[in-house]
């Protein structure tokens, strides 16, 4: 050492306040780990830099042997860096850095003291030199741009905020260091202490999770700056005219510090209200314009007093939350405690936001902490904050879905009631602290019109479901009234259906036995008049037989024997009885697709039977002409559900009115007059007993299947037609409910309860 002046002894002043650095971050360490380590790595490779530097010479180190120290500490910084901007791939960039100061080494090694050919300016630099520069240049620059990258894709302003800070630590302390590498001493010490000032900064951001708002301070530093320049310009100005008329008229000194301190004293008076107008004016600029805070509060609360519908109240609130901070995202969530925890439901709000219910568990922490902390919590603390170092991945996967700023509690009594969710400005400023006061003064007299519109909508639900009943009991009453009826007609109808036939056995008994009395009762007439006894019975015993049929329907169901059937068989056989009232009534008889599907495992009678049912309504509520269409295709089934056949039976006829679908498959019930009759004949309109359906449907179910109607209603003249669809599994399931349906029909109207 030679001559021991300040700037011999610079690098141990700063290896000593790197030091006192050290002990501070270390003893204020409350962040991630990981990062404070780095961070600590990186301050001690700085002390031995310092170090070094300062013994350079003393012990003959070999040159740019200090800087592979401030390499180190570089590469410390990266990784602080990677950290504290979260990057992938941590460790690839550690080893790329690491392989950089290798190389580095390797040149000081291999080309010792070896001079470039061309002088930068007036210094001699060393290959191994520039290669240290290069290698420093590099691993700066890449974790400078980097990071500045980070802060430009960042949409929340407290991470970007958090993000430029970090940028703006790591461009003083590089600044600070590329001032070593031109080695003048002047800049050496300039080098030092922007260096110095820069790690600063970075340890600030490391030690403290919340960092102040950059852009803002900047703004506001600027222009309180301005304000003192421009208030402060018209007295000096005036105060350098008069130093010129003294100096042009030749005044004595005396008098120009006469008028001098005239003209102070003037402007001291005139100083307060330019300054006020220019501070107006510069803030406007700078700052924008202020609201009014109570006017605001005042429309805002009439506003709100007037609304019953909560869908309204969040779209007010966020009005005004977006017309006094700037923000075009933001909704109202209701919370509703439950026993395991909360329901959040997203009402629509402004801009696009996610209407994802959600729940949260009674232990949730975000929840908690907004019930219990009563002001606005920040997606910055969610994120940064120890405290919700535990979130859960569900929460914050939605908080990520959300993509909200702030979330602002709406609390009545101890419960929380709603979050106002607010994104951030479209400035991309930060939200300053009386920004947030003023968003939960507006949440607070949310409370009552949230509770009031709560109340409202629950009772207005309500009035709905009572209305939804009374329309449910109008119909059971109707219903109800018809199968009285129904009860009532049941009497006129068996007597009717079977005193027709029995009449006509009479009858026909009656005149056998008097032609007999009078001997004049011919061979012929005989088999003529017992001709027409054996139809009627067997008319009467035919209806005896489906009244029986129908009568076991509801005592133990229906003993079936199953075997292999073809669906097309069985719609042959069901039409062979009506052949002639087909013909005769010149209807078109159609059957489409029945040979392809697989045989069915049946009760072949039984299905038979139905069918005929089926084609006999058909061909009785079809005029002549028309058409009758069987159909069959096998339906689509999901994985694991049993194959089913669908077969409709298609008619042009009158159709049914949909008031009537599902009682038709009540027994004894028949459209019109109970009066009619004209026992089971095909003839157009022929009356029947109001036996037929229930009797197929009791079939059809005894096989695990579904029977319905379909008809858009009934019509005479128009003929809009009938379509009887039936829906068998073609195994009926062993051990299924009845009930069982295809994922298919589900939703089918005719299934709905
Ligand atoms: P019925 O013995 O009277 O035919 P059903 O139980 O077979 O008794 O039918 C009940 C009622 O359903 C019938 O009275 C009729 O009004 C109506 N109906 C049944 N099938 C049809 C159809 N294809 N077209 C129009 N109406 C029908």
């Amino acid at each position: 050492m030679t001559s021991a002046n300040i700037f011999t002894f610079l690098p141990l002043i700063a290896a000593s306040l790197y030091t006192l650095l050290l002990v501070v971050s270390f003893v204020r360490r409350s962040q991630d780990e990981q990062q404070t380590r780095w961070f600590l790595l990186f301050l001690i490779a700085s002390i031995v830099w310092e170090f070094l530097l300062f013994f350079e010479t003393d012990l003959a180190l070999p040159p740019n042997f200090p800087l592979k120290a401030l390499l180190g500490g570089t590469l410390f910084l990266g990784m602080t860096t990677a950290v504290y901007v979260d990057w992938p791939k941590q460790k690839q960039w550690f080893l790329v850095g690491f392989a950089a100061i290798l190389l580095a080494i390797t040149a000081d090694i291999f080309l010792p003291n070896q001079v470039l050919p061309i002088p930068i300016a007036n210094a001699t630099p060393t290959y191994h030199g520039v290669v240290s520069f290069l290698v420093w240049f590099l691993l700066t620059s890449f974790v400078f741009f980097k990071t500045w990258r980070d802060y430009r894709t960042t949409q929340f302003p407290w991470h970007a905020n958090r993000l430029l800070f970090w940028a703006i630590g790591l461009f003083i302390t590089f600044i600070g260091e590329a001032f070593h590498f031109f080695l003048w001493t002047g800049l050496t010490l300039t080098g030092q202490i922007i260096r110095f000032i820069g790690v600063l900064a970075l340890a600030y951001a490391v030690t403290s999770y919340r960092i102040f708002d950059v852009r803002t301070r900047f703004q506001r530093g600027t222009a309180v700056f301005i304000i003192t320049i421009i208030s402060a310009l018209p007295m000096l100005g005036a105060i350098w005219i008069v130093e010129q008329i003294g100096a042009v008229q030749n005044w004595e000194t005396g008098s120009i510090i006469l008028v001098t301190l005239l003209v102070i004293a003037i402007g001291f008076f005139l100083y307060q209200p330019f300054h006020k107008v220019v501070q107006r004016i510069i803030n406007r600029y700078f700052i924008g314009e202020g609201f009014d805070t109570n006017q605001v509060l005042r429309n805002y609360s009439q506003a709100t007093s007037r609304i019953l519908d909560v869908n309204q109240l969040s779209l007010v609130i966020l009005g005004t939350i977006s017309e006094l901070l700037e923000t075009n995202h933001g909704t109202l969530l209701l919370i509703t405690k439950e026993e395991e925890g909360w329901n959040v439901e997203v009402l629509p709000g402004i801009g696009q936001v996610p209407r994802e219910a959600a729940f949260f568990n009674a232990n949730s922490l975000f929840i908690n902490a907004l019930t219990q902390q009563h002001q606005p919590l920040l997606q910055y603390d969610l994120d940064f904050n120890r405290h919700y170092a535990n979130l859960t991945d569900e929460e914050r996967h939605w908080l990520k879905t959300m993509a909200m700023d702030v979330y602002v509690p709406i609390t009545g009594g101890d419960d929380l009631e709603g979050l106002i969710a607010i994104g951030p400005k479209q400035s991309g400023i930060p939200y300053q602290p009386d920004e947030l006061n003023l968003v939960q003064t507006l949440a607070d007299q949310a409370v009552i019109a949230l509770q009031n519109a709560r109340l409202y909508s629950e009772l207005e639900m309500q009035n709905e479901q009572i209305n939804r009943l009374n329309i449910d009991l109008v119909d059971q009453n109707e219903r109800l009234e018809i199968m009285d009826q129904v009860k009532s007609d049941f009497i006129t109808i068996a007597s009717h259906e079977l005193r027709t036939p029995l009449t006509q056995v009479k009858g026909y008994a009656d005149i056998l036995a008097a032609m007999n009395d009078e001997n004049i009762l011919s061979q012929e007439q005989t088999r003529e008049i017992v001709g027409h006894i054996n139809r009627a019975t067997t008319q009467l015993e035919g209806l005896i037989s489906a009244m029986l049929d129908a009568s076991q329907l509801d005592v133990d169901g229906m003993q079936l024997t199953f075997m292999e059937s073809s669906v097309d068989t069985i719609v042959r056989l069901a039409a062979d009885p009506l052949r002639n009232a087909i013909a005769e009534r010149r209807i078109k008889f159609e059957r489409v697709g029945l040979d392809g599907i697989p045989p069915l495992h049946a009760d072949f009678k039984r299905m038979v039977q139905s069918f005929t049912n089926l084609l006999g309504n058909a061909i009785k509520y079809t005029p002549d002409h028309g058409t009758i269409r069987v159909s069959a295709r096998m339906v689509p089934v999901q994985m694991g559900e049993p194959e089913h056949v669908e077969i409709v039976v298609a008619d042009t006829g009158i159709g049914i009115d949909p008031k009537y679908h599902e009682l038709i498959f009540e027994k004894f019930f028949r459209i019109g007059d109970p009066q009619l009759h004209s026992t089971g004949s095909t003839k157009f309109k022929g009356a029947g007993p109001g036996l037929g359906l229930p009797i197929a449907k009791g079939v059809i179910e005894a096989h695990h299947g579904r029977i319905w109607v379909e008809s858009i209603g009934e019509d005479e003249k128009r003929l809009p037609g009938s379509e009887f669809h039936i829906l068998l599994p073609l195994r009926p399931p062993e051990g299924r409910p009845s009930q069982y349906l295809p994922e298919k029909y589900k939703d089918h109207p005719a299934f709905a309860i």
